[in-house]
């Protein structure tokens, strides 16, 4: 191949030219199966400091890091604009991937006008695929929903459940308030309803071990959202429930399978700029990634995609000391962290005092905080504003991780989602077109076309869209 045929070459084949012919090949391939997975909620960053933490916290390192090194695997990364925001929130970045078109925030598979998008699990499903949502998230969330439900809030979990009904087989994660008659608005029975359609209602480690895997499976191991990692709940972990649905998958589905693997809870601790409680479930995803990536290995014709919906609160981890030296030092604290910044507040209630705050940091930390920064936490915890001259970073947690960033190195520019480029690595047939830089859109026509799936949602461009904007 000369130069001028190497710049010829469509975008994405530059970097496979590196690749044997046969390499090539097999990632053009079309995969039987499709694995999808997601950290929500993780900047680019946190891929560096997850590596750097397994090593230090478990003498090992992640497999996203093994995988970027992998020759073979697509390395990319993805603008994953929303259509009325640079900055987009999860349920319309995951129906940019599950429609093919970009939506307005805090919608599901729905135009501003008020189309409704068919989502691709749907879509799969009458093409005779087995499908599959695994999140620690409630399962009714906005990532799942993204790929299965139509609706025009986020909010309305109770009604985005419904529509999994016969339309996803095996459904794992937390929620269980969204199905129970006694904790939904409109007192429906779901369970009931999801039992009568054929699903074994699961709802803890036993339940699940127990399930038969030829029947569908409706699992919620927790009221809401699965617990953070760090916080050490005996429930299954995401690898465990990937395990169990991949087995499930891999009998029953002759004619292939699409699934989605959501790690929510790193989302959430960006929110409260825990870095301790991020990287916890940030490994966690990483072993339920591991478990993907040993059975696409296994079986030759998976395709595995790994990826997030946004970035939030651009964590990083800063210079340290003269010459930095203390960088790696500071990062080390992390590690003696025992619990979550959620079970902090809670130990901190609303109006803690100085006292009381330097004694919860040091019994969950290990760090022996100031009486001034013990002073701004509980200041801020009792309702004080301008504790933070950055407004966004001003509430208890803002100002928690600020202190305790003091001490960790790490510190977040927020407590909402950003704008970054996310990162996207993919491996086994079908990867070669996740290349390069990637629009969230081109998600859907790529999975479907690998599906046998002649479909097209509706769409609007971002001055259309703009019409229907409030305000
Ligand atoms: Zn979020």
């Amino acid at each position: 191949m000369n130069r001028r045929q190497i710049f010829s070459l469509p975008l994405g084949l530059g970097a496979a030219a590196m690749l044997t012919p046969a390499q090539v090949k097999a990632k053009a391939g079309k995969p039987k199966n499709i694995i999808f997975c997601v950290a929500d909620g993780m900047s680019p960053g946190v891929l560096m400091m997850a590596e750097y933490f397994s090593q230090i916290a478990r003498g090992k390192g992640t497999r996203w890091a093994a995988l970027m090194n992998d020759m073979t695997a697509s390395r990319g990364v993805q603008d994953v604009a929303a259509l009325n925001s640079p900055v987009t929130d999860s349920s319309s970045s995951s129906s940019a991937w599950g429609s093919g078109s970009r939506i307005n925030n805090a919608a599901v598979n729905t135009l501003p006008d008020g189309t409704k998008l068919t989502p691709i699990l749907h879509l799969a499903k009458q093409a005779g695929r087995k499908t599959a949502l695994v999140t620690t998230a409630t399962v009714t969330h906005a990532t799942p929903a993204g790929f299965a439900a139509t609706q025009p809030s986020r909010d309305d979990e109770h009604l985005i459940g419904l529509q999994y009904k016969n339309k996803v087989d095996y459904v794992l994660g937390g929620g269980q308030r969204f199905f129970l008659q006694s904790k939904r608005k409109d007192k429906f029975d779901a369970m009931a309803d999801f039992a009568g359609a054929g699903y074994q209602i699961v709802k803890t480690r036993a339940e699940l071990n127990a399930a038969s895997k030829a029947k569908p499976v409706l699992g919620l191991f927790s009221d809401s959202h699965v617990p953070y990692t760090i916080d050490k709940v005996d429930v299954p972990t995401l690898a465990d429930m990937t395990t169990f649905t991949l087995d499930a998958l891999s009998k029953s589905s002759p004619r292939g399978f699409i699934m989605q693997v959501e790690g929510a809870r790193v989302d959430h601790a960006a929110h409260d700029n825990d870095i301790a409680g991020l990287l916890w479930d940030q490994l966690a995803y990483d072993d339920a990634l591991g478990v993907c990536l040993d059975f696409a290995a296994r079986s030759g014709d998976t395709l595995v995609i790994t990826t997030s919906d946004h970035g939030n609160s651009s964590p990083g981890l800063n210079g340290m000391g003269l010459e930095y030296v203390d960088s790696g030092k500071c990062f080390e604290r992390i590690v003696k962290a025992k619990s979550s910044f959620n079970t902090i507040s809670q130990l901190l209630g609303t109006k803690p005092s100085a006292s009381r705050v330097r004694e919860v940091i040091e019994a969950q930390r290990g760090i022996a905080i100031t009486a001034q920064e013990a002073g701004w936490v509980a200041a801020s915890a009792s309702g004080q504003k301008g504790v933070s001259i950055n407004q966004i970073l001003d509430k208890p947690m803002g100002v928690l991780g600020q202190v305790l960033s003091n001490y960790y190195g790490v510190a977040f520019t927020g407590m909402n989602h950003t704008s970054e480029y996310t990162t996207i690595t993919s491996t086994g047939p079908g990867s070669l077109p996740f290349e390069g830089l990637v629009q969230n859109t081109d998600v859907f026509p790529r999975l479907t076309k690998y599906m046998g799936i002649q479909f097209k949602n509706p769409s609007m461009t971002a001055a259309q869209g703009a019409k229907f904007n409030k305000g």
